[in-house]
């Protein structure tokens, strides 16, 4: 397990490098991401979040919508191929942004393409709860965060709620609860 980078970390508006070789040290960042993840009872989690810049994230995610990808994976060099015009609102937080969470309107179905550890290409199907966590993630490796799509009176909103938190000093790394769902 790594810590998890909280926002104003520069590594997270980084945009992140391709993988370059699908070796033992891609297992490791893969496996961190997974034991990571599923420590901090969050969705979703990208290297950039554990201080790795390359791309790969890991998902938990559970979803009705589900079938044959089920809970969890991950996906090395992803790259969204299809994204439905129809946009869903709901909930969506971030572990590098603990307790702070915004209604957010993201494509209802998105299609991954990538491959996993081993190098084999993978295509993911993602609707609703997946279908975000996909954009959300790999939003992560382009060093986007998701309160930089809130509308403008949001976002302000937001880092209004940010730098109160900072100056009371509560912007300590997640470690501490459960943040089910935080991607
Ligand atoms: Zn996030």
């Amino acid at each position: 397990m790594r810590p998890i980078r909280i926002f104003g970390d520069p590594l997270l508006r980084r945009i992140a490098a391709p993988v370059p070789d699908f070796d033992s040290s891609l297992r490791r960042l893969v496996r961190d991401l997974t034991e990571t993840l599923t420590d901090a009872s969050g969705a979703g989690l990208a290297a950039p979040q554990i201080g790795v810049g390359l791309r790969v994230f890991a998902y938990v995610v559970t979803d009705e919508s589900m079938e044959e990808y089920g809970t969890m994976g991950h996906v090395v060099n992803p790259v969204l191929v299809e994204q439905s015009a129809e946009a869903i609102e709901d909930t969506e937080g971030c572990l590098s942004l603990p307790g702070l969470e915004y209604e957010l309107a993201r494509p209802g179905r998105v299609v991954a393409e990538g491959f996993d550890q081993h190098g084999e290409p993978l295509r993911i199907e993602g609707t609703e709860r997946l279908a975000r966590c996909l954009a959300h993630e790999t939003d992560h490796l382009d060093g986007v965060l998701f309160i930089d799509r809130l509308d403008p009176v949001t976002r302000r909103r937001a880092l209004q709620e940010i730098s109160e938190r900072v100056v009371a000093g509560e912007d300590v790394p997640v470690k501490r609860s459960p943040h089910s769902g935080l991607l």
